[in-house]
C-alpha cells in the first residue's frame, strides 16, 4: 500500500468514525411560499432521524410572494431554520452562494426549495461523506415531464461541459443537489465572481468528488425559474468561465476564411490577368456577406468574453441582503455581504 493509499484510508477511518457536529442544509427560494412547510416537515423527519445537529439556511432570493413571511414563521416555530432575504431577484446560483457562505457546518447540503430534490437522500450523501468524499454530487436518475428544448439543452449543456471545457467529473446527467465538506465551503468563500456556474466552479476546484444518482421530482407547485434565456446565459458563463476554446476557434476560423480569400483573390487575379475579369457583383456579394458574416459572429464571441471581464472588474458584490431572521452575526461564520 502506497504512502497516499495509507494516508486516504486512515482519513476515511476518521471520518468513518464521526458524525459532524453540525449539518447545514441550504435552500435557495424563489416562489416558494406553498412549498416551505412540507419541506420543512420533510427535512425535520429525516434529521431527527440521524440524531445530528442541523440548521437549514432558507436564502429568499426577493420573491414576491409570502417566501419569506413563511421563513419566518418557520424560524419563530424552530431556531434551526434560519432566513436571509437578498434585496434584488439575483437568480438561483447567486443565491445559493450566499446562502452556502451563511452556512456553519462542518458540512453542508444544498436542496432546491421546490420539493424537486427530495431529503430522503440526505442520509446517503453523508454517507459518501464519512467514506472521505468532500463533493458528494446528487446526479439525477430520471425526470419526469420536461419538454424537448429543456432536455436538449440540458444535453448540450453537459456534453459541452464535459467535452469542451473538459470537466469529466461533472455528471452528465446533472446535478443540481449536492454535499460539500466544510474545507470545500472554506475555498469556495473566497470566490467572489458572478457569472458563473456554481456547479462547474466546484467541479473546478478539484478535492475528492463523488457521485451518487436520485429520482429528481416533479414540481408539484409553482414553476422553474430558469426561462431560456436565462439557461442560454448560464450556457456561455460556464463555458466562457473556463474555457478559451470558442476563441480559439475564432482564430482558427478566421485563419481558414482569410486563407480562403487569398486564394479566391489568387484565382480573380490570375483570371483577370488571362483576360477574364469576375462579371457582375454577385460574386462580391457572396464573399462580403461571407466575411462580414463570420467577422460579426467572431465579435460576438470576443464581446462575450469582454463584457464579462468588465462586469468583473467592477467588483460589485453579488449579493445584497434586505433582511435576516435566526442568522446570528457571533455566531461563526457570518460574512459581511457588502465588501
Ligand atoms: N430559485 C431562486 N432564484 C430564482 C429562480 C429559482 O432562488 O431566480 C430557486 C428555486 O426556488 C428553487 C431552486 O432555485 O429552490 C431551483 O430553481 P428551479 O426549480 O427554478 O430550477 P430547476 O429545478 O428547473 O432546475
Ligand atoms: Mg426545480
Amino acid at each position: 500500500m502506497s504512502d497516499r493509499e495509507v494516508e486516504v484510508t486512515a482519513n476515511t477511518h476518521q471520518r468513518k468514525a464521526s458524525a459532524p457536529a453540525l449539518l447545514s442544509i441550504v435552500s435557495p427560494a424563489y416562489r416558494e411560499a406553498e412549498n416551505l412547510p412540507e419541506l420543512y416537515g420533510r427535512i425535520r423527519a429525516v434529521m431527527d432521524g440521524l440524531s445530528l445537529d442541523w440548521e437549514w439556511v432558507i436564502l429568499d432570493d426577493h420573491s414576491p410572494d409570502q417566501t419569506f413571511d413563511v421563513v419566518r414563521a418557520l424560524a419563530a416555530r424552530d431556531d434551526r431554520v434560519k432566513g436571509l432575504r437578498l434585496a434584488r431577484n439575483s437568480g438561483s446560483h447567486i443565491a445559493l452562494s450566499c446562502a452556502l457562505n451563511h452556512a456553519r457546518g462542518d458540512c453542508v447540503v444544498a436542496l432546491a426549495a421546490d420539493l424537486q430534490d427530495p431529503p430522503e437522500t440526505i442520509p446517503e450523501l453523508l454517507d459518501r461523506w464519512r467514506e472521505g468524499a468532500h463533493v458528494v454530487w446528487a446526479a439525477r436518475g430520471k425526470k419526469g415531464g420536461e419538454s424537448v428544448t429543456t432536455t436538449g439543452l440540458s444535453r448540450v449543456y453537459y456534453w459541452l461541459m464535459r467535452r469542451v471545457v473538459g470537466f469529466k467529473e461533472m455528471p452528465s446527467e446533472g446535478a443540481d443537489f449536492f454535499l460539500l465538506d466544510r474545507r470545500v465551503l472554506e475555498a469556495f468563500s473566497r470566490f467572489n465572481e458572478k457569472n458563473v456556474s456554481i456547479l462547474a466552479l466546484i467541479t473546478w476546484m478539484g478535492f475528492r468528488q463523488t457521485t451518487i444518482t436520485y429520482t429528481k421530482q416533479e414540481r408539484s407547485q409553482g414553476k422553474s425559474g430558469w426561462t431560456l434565456r436565462k439557461k442560454l446565459k448560464l450556457l456561455v458563463d460556464s463555458v466562457t468561465s473556463f474555457s478559451y476554446v470558442p476563441i480559439r476557434a475564432m482564430s482558427y476560423l478566421g485563419f481558414l476564411v482569410a486563407l480562403g480569400g487569398f486564394a479566391y483573390a489568387a484565382v480573380v487575379f490570375y483570371n483577370a490577368l488571362a483576360g477574364s475579369p469576375p462579371e457582375g457583383w454577385s460574386a462580391l456579394m457572396v464573399v462580403v456577406l461571407l466575411v462580414g458574416g463570420t467577422l460579426m459572429l467572431m465579435l460576438g464571441v470576443l464581446g462575450e468574453y469582454v463584457w464579462r471581464a468588465l462586469d468583473e472588474a467592477k467588483d460589485r458584490p453579488r449579493f445584497i441582503v434586505e433582511d435576516e431572521v435566526g442568522v446570528n452575526p457571533e455566531v461563526g461564520s457570518l460574512r459581511p455581504d457588502i465588501p
